[in-house]
């Protein structure tokens, strides 16, 4: 090694350096950033961001399921506040924020969250320390049905997300995949008997069955789905099987948490579709087949 090969070595490994490689990968902290903190994060789990030169966390508006209205609505924070006349502003300091929001439309629900921040020279960290009601815990309704037989670990899987609980969430969503991936490939088969390349699909469907490497898997996927179940190209079976062959060791809580949710949207999707189609399918097979 050069003299200068250990200068620019010494420089990459300098706390400094590292320092501000870590702070290029994080976003500003926009009022987006906080209503999207404010209406996914889970309580005790810190996100982390560039600091910017607000002077609080207050937003104006998050949007959030109602239970009087009965579907999503905005929610806004209509408490009164002061002019705030002749105070010198001061800038955000570590310490707690106090959020209350009520439903534009029936002016009845409230949503209520406390949030802790951390601010340094650099950057700044939020947690959720409470929040009210109590969220309910996403079950979705199709998923609960297909999972029946291993309701146990689907339950588990979503407290766990619900919690932020990455790690567990993952272990626990890899291993529905894995006992229920062939039940899922028999239900796109049913759905694409009747397309025009349900035989190349048939085919790609019964290498997905065989014993074979995962890497292999994630490519066949590509040719075991029709195109409606592909939006814009992307594969939600590749990604399952991708994150099949994607071990839990060298991922952190965070990176867990996103492939979670990952799983389940794919799952939601495909599930969703396929039994949306199959329910059309059967209801017009029998109005018109009763119409002879
Ligand atoms: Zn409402």
């Amino acid at each position: 090694m050069t003299k200068d090969d250990i200068h620019l070595q010494k420089i990459l490994e300098s706390k400094e350096f590292q320092d501000t490689m870590k702070l290029d990968k994080l976003s500003e902290l926009s009022n987006k950033e906080i209503k999207n903190f404010i209406e996914t994060t889970p309580l005790y789990t810190w996100k982390e961001f560039k600091k910017t030169n607000r002077t609080s966390l207050q937003i104006d508006e998050i949007d959030s399921f109602c239970k009087t209205c009965d579907q999503i609505r905005p929610f806004h924070d209509m408490r009164p506040r002061g002019s705030g006349a002749g105070m010198a502003i001061q800038p955000l300091s570590s310490g707690t924020t106090n959020f209350y929001f009520t439903c534009v439309s029936c002016k009845k629900e409230y949503l209520l969250c406390n949030v802790e921040q951390v601010i340094d020279n650099q950057t700044i960290k939020i947690q959720k320390f409470g929040e009210l009601p109590r969220k309910a815990i996403d079950r979705d309704k199709l998923l609960k049905k297909f999972f029946s037989n291993d309701s146990d670990n689907y339950e588990k899987a979503v407290v766990c997300l619900s919690h932020g609980y990455g790690v567990a969430a993952f272990a626990y969503f890899r291993r529905i995949i894995e006992n229920n991936i062939i039940k899922l490939l028999d239900m796109i088969q049913e759905d694409s008997s009747s397309l025009a390349n349900s035989q190349e699909i048939k085919e790609a469907l019964d290498n997905l069955r065989k014993e074979s490497p995962m890497s292999n898997k994630i490519e066949i996927a590509n040719n075991a789905l029709p195109e409606y179940l592909k939006p814009d190209g992307l594969n939600p079976l590749g990604r399952l099987y991708k994150i099949l062959s994607e071990g839990v060791h060298n991922l952190n809580d965070q990176e867990c948490l996103s492939r979670a949710n990952i799983v389940q949207e794919c799952l939601k999707f495909l599930i969703s579709e396929l039994s949306t189609r199959k329910t059309n399918s059967d209801r017009f097979k029998k109005l018109v087949g009763s119409l002879n």
